[in-house]
């Protein structure tokens, strides 16, 4: 390859022509931006391309997953995708594997095998892990990810640019879709359930799939020896299955008497039958029902007055004198809301009820949802919310949309044809906003960071680890810091004379002398066992990853420095180039219950780094409770503005956020909890001005 060939002419030479044709890509995920992508390869004369993909289509993703089809619910979607892309360019030669690009059959040979590995994934481990394969293997990984209307794209070239992890990922918190519909434990579960299941079931089309709705159970149903718990909640589920026509308003049902009825089947005898889920409530305690006749007693006379005055376009709150939006109402209130916007969406706009969605500019709905999720708070004892926070956390939760999947991964295969024509100065991390930017912009191009020399997964790092070497186990250390922490599948340790390894190709007496250390406290481990000062070496062959880690004693750690009983930090250096002009920043990162930030988290993490796929959720909401993680935040991006880095990665980070995703991918809901400050307003503004000053990377899409 020519190393700098002039883009974009490089575009219409016959070379390039050759290459993309003879190129073998790899595209990991065929879900929303993998249908995309592969359809745009094919139609640039992309020819062989394997496609790895572990999830079956199902009813929700047919909006937007163009290449499925109703009859194919259920199928592998890495195999239905290749079969319909064939049909439309039959000469394409598509490979389908129906399989989790984690399993060892993905290993350094079969990366090596391409010219390019393009990411349409959507979730962070997978993610991790492909970078570090990519890296490894030394080939060019392009990563993408949506989330709502923004997207980006991003080109990581072992030794040029910047690795995936180079830069710090939240690492989000995941929740079961059983914690939504069951057992919820904050007010953000409770809006999610009352505006994405009950809303749709009251007032939504009738056979609309709601997230909530689909496969909630499939985590637990796949493994084999189901836990009662798992069974418990599949029984709650089949019973809702089966209830879904008594939301509806039976024919001459007053509209008031149909409210009332809804609220004691969803408060009262819905829950009275989770009530006795008894498994659920092993190790959590109990909601309770809502009784309406305590609630309300005269329900009549409270209600029917004020609802028959009611004029058209009129809202509960009107009706009722509840005037202030930043009130926190009593379960009293939160009934009479419900009952009322109920109540006068089937007596006053009942053309609309049957085929409503939700918008968060529609005043009754939002009070409908707000009551409706408050009442379910109540329950289990979370919080309320007052209308006007409560709006603000229903209003901003983001659904995937098609457009944005389709021009991310068009944006994707600009990059490959970058690299695939040599034309590597002109690569960009690229960035679609949802609002135009400066220079009347949608997408503007970044140049790509260079690597950090202390990167975990492209650099030589050393991460300090603090702990209890005397109450820590072995295991803890494996599952909760090196598996779930720095994301390594199969680990290898090692330190002096203590050796631990995992992974096929062991002895079975191998097996059972590492099984039996599990155990063990860290000191107590074999050749003298870890303590202050011990360096363990933690690598992955599979991931070709490896690190040290630096081992401080540490035995009076405080519960609010350490929740989970260690704190883990790393020292990166930024390099010196461009904008860059610091020589080293050191960032700590504590491994508490809301910042997950890896532990090499100099920077802001990139935005949507998680869960942007086509069935991310999206919601964007203040909570005071990630304050700390927050405050960590705004310190780092203060630096940074101060000494002029700017990180390109951390352009699109929300004020913060939450992401819910995937309800309907993965089975489960992931949460990312808030992590950027207002600082990055500030920063925001400083590089919409550096990149208005290069016309060249802004395209304008107006
Ligand atoms: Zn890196």
């Amino acid at each position: 390859m020519e190393s700098d060939a002039q883009w974009p002419t490089t575009i219409f030479t016959k070379t390039l022509t050759e290459r993309i044709s003879s190129s073998r890509v790899l595209c990991v995920g065929a879900g929303g931006i993998g249908c995309e992508l592969l359809k745009t390869l094919v139609c640039s004369g992309f020819q062989n391309i394997e496609l790895i993909d572990l999830d079956t289509i199902e009813t929700s993703n047919l909006n937007r997953q163009f290449l499925f089809r109703k009859h194919h619910v259920g199928q592998s979607k890495a195999r239905i995708a290749a079969q319909v892309i064939k049909s439309i360019k039959p000469s394409a030669k598509i490979v389908a594997h129906h399989a989790n690009v984690k399993e060892p059959q993905f290993d350094l040979d079969f990366f090596k095998q391409f010219d390019l590995v393009l990411n349409g994934l959507d979730n962070l481990e997978a993610r991790r892990h492909v970078n570090r394969l990519c890296m490894a293997a030394e080939r060019p990984l392009i990563e993408s990810g949506t989330a709502g209307y923004v997207g980006q794209v991003s080109v990581h070239i072992k030794g040029r640019t910047e690795c995936f992890e180079c830069s710090p990922k939240p690492t989000p918190k995941t929740y079961p879709i059983c914690t939504l519909r069951n057992t919820p434990d904050k007010p953000i579960h409770c809006i999610v359930w009352s505006k994405d299941l009950l809303f749709m079931r009251l007032l939504g089309r009738p056979d609309d799939v709601t997230d909530l709705d689909e496969g909630s159970s499939k985590a637990e149903g796949s493994s084999s020896v189901m836990s009662a718990e798992g069974q418990a909640v599949l029984e709650a589920e089949e019973v809702a299955k089966e209830d879904l026509s008594t939301f509806l308003r039976k024919e001459g049902e007053e509209p008031l008497a149909y409210a009332v009825r809804i609220f004691e089947k969803v408060y009262k005898e819905d829950m009275d039958h989770l009530i006795g889920m008894e498994e659920l409530w092993k190790k959590r305690a109990p909601p309770k029902s809502l009784l309406l006749a305590s609630l309300l007693p005269d329900i009549e006379s409270e209600l029917k007055g004020a609802l028959k005055e009611s004029k058209p376009g009129a809202t509960a709150c009107k009706i009722l004198g509840l005037n202030n939006s930043n009130q926190k109402w009593e379960a009293r209130d939160n009934a009479r809301v419900f009952l009322c916007s109920l109540a006068m969406f089937v007596s006053q706009r009942s053309a609309e009820v049957g085929s409503m969605i939700f918008d968060k500019d529609d005043d009754l709905a939002v009070e409908l949802v707000i009551s409706a999720s408050n009442l379910r708070s109540i329950c289990y004892d979370i919080p309320v919310q007052s209308l006007f926070d409560g709006k603000g956390m229903a209003g901003n939760i983001i659904h995937a949309i098609a457009t944005t999947n389709a021009i991310i991964s068009g944006l994707i295969v600009v990059e490959a044809l970058k690299i695939l024509s040599g034309s590597l100065s002109a690569l960009r991390s690229t960035f679609l906003f949802e609002h135009k930017k400066a220079g009347n912009a949608l997408i503007r191009g970044n140049m790509p960071e260079p690597p950090k020399p202390g990167c975990m997964s492209c650099g030589q790092a050393q991460l300090h680890l603090r702990l209890d070497t005397g109450t820590t186990t072995l295991s803890y250390l494996i599952e909760k810091i090196i598996k779930k922490r720095l994301a390594v599948c199969v680990p290898m340790l090692q330190c002096g004379e203590f050796f631990y390894e995992e992974g096929e190709g062991l002895e079975e007496d191998e097996v059972e002398m590492y099984q039996g250390l599990l155990g063990r406290s860290l000191n107590k481990l074999p050749g003298g066992g870890l303590h202050n000062g011990s360096i363990l070496s933690v690598k992955d062959e599979f991931q070709h990853f490896n690190l040290e880690l630096i081992i401080s004693h540490v035995s009076d750690l405080e519960p609010e420095d350490a929740p989970e009983g260690f704190i883990l930090e790393g020292a990166i250096p930024v390099a010196k180039s461009g904008m860059e002009a610091t020589a080293a920043a050191s960032t700590t990162t504590k491994a508490s219950g809301d910042s997950n930030l890896p532990a090499n988290a100099a920077r802001l993490p990139a935005a949507p780094a998680e869960d942007e796929d086509e069935d991310a959720v999206v919601i964007i909401v203040d909570e005071t409770a990630a304050s700390s993680s927050a405050a960590a935040a705004s310190t780092r991006s203060n630096k940074e503005m101060d000494e002029g880095a700017l990180p390109a990665t951390s352009i699109m980070t929300p004020s913060s956020s939450v992401a819910v995703g995937s309800a309907l991918k993965r089975s489960r809901e992931q949460v990312v909890e808030p992590v950027a400050s207002s600082a990055d307003k500030g920063k925001l503004k400083k590089w919409k001005h550096l990149a208005g000053d290069n016309p060249d990377e802004a395209i304008d899409l107006s």
